[in-house]
């Protein structure tokens, strides 16, 4: 009788369990089926940015730059005396934005971080700048830059914008020789070039390795010649804090000035303007260590996003390839080795794990391993473009070789750049006149000569391109600001080829703004100059004041950078080469947990009223908190591989990456909904008209 109860429990409790598991596994096919449902519902009422909103002028893409400037409204020579045009940034995009609208007539207040113009983080730029010159008659032109630059981006940039980037090029080239700019040149006195990553011609122009010195020094000096003439009024270390929006009279937004702080007295200080201009770079630093200028920050991009400006593709950043490793817990800060090197110089890693394993304990060095044993795995996987592939696909290459165990330096997270070859074929001498600067810089820091044993390198974050939403004016989704340079979404899509930066920098500044701003300002001409003491200004000023002293108050345990840190290694962690969905989820947990530290336990001494670098800091951090979290929801989204956007989930058997065209050809823009709100999504369709989308390819 009891045996025929247990069995009949027995029996219960197995139906039981088969009716709990399948309840189980229908609520989870019912969870999938809502989760499918709720997508398609997002996907459906996602709003879109059609060509018309982007100002995309119509007709053949040769021609559409040219339609533009043919129709475009014009501001005349009395009324631009009546205008003023706030310029933030004195980078390249800043600088010669600032000149050249103070030269057309527009009076200019032009505002940078740094105690002057000169020291914008452009002043770093190493390698070079493209132009579709030609003048090496190797196959380039205006097309042939185009292309390579649609290409090189994954398919992830406008057409329009990059047809016109690529127009303008050569006019820079004529505009900085004319102020000066001492380019490279050929023995016959001809410009030289060489060759950066993702082209098969030689059309980038350089100065040493130093060629963003010499062209900030050239806009620098036409930007001189405005501040002497009284056209542009220079405010330096100053930083703004926030953008001022005033409704006009059919209720618009437009924006009409900045609050700054004067960082010498820490004063908070109102300035009016008919528009505003950013050109603040990029926002690497949101890793804490990069290849960025210390003082480079994504903070002016974070309030022009507060405002309404949207954020696109703020998960495409770029990784370059060759940086010097690092090299200690208390570093702040990474090097870059110009890719130009890689023109002459062959990376590679050993052949044999045992040789890997001896150069990681310093038994022997790069030298020391004999040529049939050196794998020159870009040469050997992209045999069409080798060591001149382009950077998102050599930081992969990297990285790939040192998790399976082949990288050198003591942490095997570092490859090989060697020039032993260049110096066998050209001579050392030639070596040193191409890249003596960098050789020396490399000496100083690793204290290794590299003339005579390999460098190490190691891929680090450099460069962002993902930025503020423009129009193919300029122009953000704010009327009357517009944004320039590296802080824009630009033209590059999900990767930027090398060289590319100071060309579309520069482009922005003195070709394209100084024309598209103008049909903006052709209908400001009645707007009278505006006092800074309108209610707008004050809320402004107020809303500044009161997160210094929140920030101030806080008096935690925690220094500034400390958290920046942490933040650093959770974004190259979780948001940096290879990303997961699983990893990002998990990442975003980290992130809104730094936050909560920051808020609560950040340590800031000193006074706010006066030169206080770690306030400075503490401002900028809360914004690259808020950047990080942006850019680990945005790589989230993208359920595909694309550029500096490598989601492990998809890429190809040999590793390459793998897009989704159907679902994610185009511009992932970020509208902010509030404090703690998560952004809504509104996408540019990037509908290729003139150029066939094609998997890319640097084999063959
Ligand atoms: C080491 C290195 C080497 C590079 N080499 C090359 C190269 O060879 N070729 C190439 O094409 N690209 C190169 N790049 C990329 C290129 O240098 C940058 O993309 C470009 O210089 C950015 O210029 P920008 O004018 O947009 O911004 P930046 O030069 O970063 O200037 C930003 C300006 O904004 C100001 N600013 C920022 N925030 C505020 C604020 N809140 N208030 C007031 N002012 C503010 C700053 O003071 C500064 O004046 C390199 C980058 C690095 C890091």
């Amino acid at each position: 009788m009891a045996k025929k109860e247990e069995i009949i429990e027995a029996a219960k409790k197995t139906a039981k369990k088969v009716a709990v598991k399948a309840a189980e596994k229908a609520l989870e096919a019912a969870e999938v089926v809502v989760d499918k449902a709720a997508k398609a519902v997002k996907e459906a009422t996602t709003p879109v940015i059609t060509p018309e909103m982007a100002k995309i002028p119509a007709g053949p893409l040769e021609l559409k730059w040219t339609n533009y400037k043919n129709h475009q409204k014009l501001v005349n020579p009395a009324n631009k005396r009546r205008l003023d045009i706030i310029v933030v940034g004195t980078g390249l995009a800043g600088a010669s934005a600032a000149a050249s609208l103070a030269e057309m007539g527009f009076n200019v207040l032009n505002f940078c971080i740094q105690d002057s113009p000169r020291r914008a983080h452009s002043i770093a730029a190493q390698g070079g700048i493209n132009a579709a010159k030609n003048y090496q008659n190797d196959g380039d032109s205006v097309y042939r830059l185009y292309y390579d630059t649609i290409k090189g981006g994954d398919y992830r940039a406008r057409e329009a914008n990059v047809y016109r980037l690529a127009e303008v090029s050569n006019n820079i080239i004529d505009q900085c020789v004319a102020q000066g700019v001492p380019f490279a040149r050929e023995y016959g006195g001809l410009l030289d070039n060489r060759s950066f990553g993702g082209a098969q011609v030689s059309r980038t122009f350089y100065a040493k390795g130093q060629t963003g010195q010499q062209l900030l020094l050239g806009a620098y000096s036409a930007l001189s010649r405005q501040i002497g003439k009284g056209k542009v009024k220079m405010y330096t270390r100053y930083e703004m804090l926030d953008i001022v929006l005033i409704k006009d009279e059919n209720g618009e937004k437009r924006a009409r000035g900045i609050i700054a702080r004067n960082l010498v007295t820490g004063r908070i200080e109102r300035f009016f303007a008919h528009a505003v201009v950013v050109g603040s770079g990029g926002y690497g630093n949101t890793f804490f260590l990069s290849t960025n200028a210390m003082a480079s920050n994504g903070s002016a991009a974070m309030q022009m996003y507060r405002h309404g400006a949207l954020f696109a593709n703020p998960c495409y950043a770029q990784i370059h390839p060759t940086c010097i490793p690092k090299h200690g817990d208390f570093q702040s800060k990474l090097t870059l080795m110009s890719e130009s090197l890689r023109n002459d110089g062959r990376i590679w890693v050993p052949k044999k794990l045992e040789d890997a394993k001896r150069l990681q304990a310093g038994e022997i060095k790069g030298r020391d391993i004999p040529e049939e044993d050196r794998d020159y795995y870009l040469e050997r996987r992209y045999p069409a473009f080798g060591n001149l592939v382009p950077r998102d696909v050599a930081s992969r290459a990297a990285k790939e070789r040192c998790d399976k165990g082949y990288g050198v330096n003591n942490t095997g997270l570092a490859v090989f750049l060697d020039f032993s070859d260049a110096i066998q074929r050209l001579g050392k001498d030639v070596v040193a006149q191409k890249y003596g600067n960098l050789f020396q810089m490399y000496e100083k820091i690793v204290d290794e000569n590299p003339y005579e044993n390999p460098m190490m390198i190691f891929p680090a974050i450099h460069y962002t391109m993902g930025g503020i939403w423009v129009d193919y004016e300029l122009q953000t989704t704010v009327k009357g600001l517009f944004c320039i340079g590296e802080a824009n979404f630009s033209d590059h899509g999900a990767n930027r080829l090398g060289a590319s930066a100071l060309m579309q920098g520069l482009a922005d500044g003195y070709f394209v703004l100084p024309y598209t701003i103008q049909n903006y300002l052709s209908d400001q001409i009645g707007v009278p100059r505006m006092s800074t003491d309108l209610p707008e200004f004050a809320e402004a000023e107020k809303a500044v004041q009161d997160k210094i002293d929140k920030l101030m108050a806080i008096q935690g345990k925690r220094s500034v950078d400390s958290i920046h840190k942490e933040l650093g290694l959770i974004m190259w962690d979780f948001v940096g080469m290879g990303r997961t969905a699983e990893g990002l989820k998990e990442g975003i947990k980290k992130i809104d947990a730094i936050k909560k530290e920051f808020w609560t336990n950040v340590y800031i001494p000193g006074e706010a009223n006066s030169l206080n670098n770690e306030l400075e800091k503490a401002l900028r951090l809360a914004d690259f908190i808020e950047i990080g979290r942006l850019m680990a929801v945005d790589a989230l989204h993208r359920e595909e591989s694309c550029g500096g956007h490598f989601r492990e989930e998809y890429q190809t058997p040999e590793g390459e990456a793998l897009r989704q065209d159907d679902k994610f050809a185009y511009v992932g823009c970020w509208k902010y909904m509030g404090e703690d709100q998560e952004p809504q999504l509104i996408k540019e369709p990037l509908d290729y008209e003139f150029t066939e989308r094609k998997t890319r390819n640097y084999k063959n």
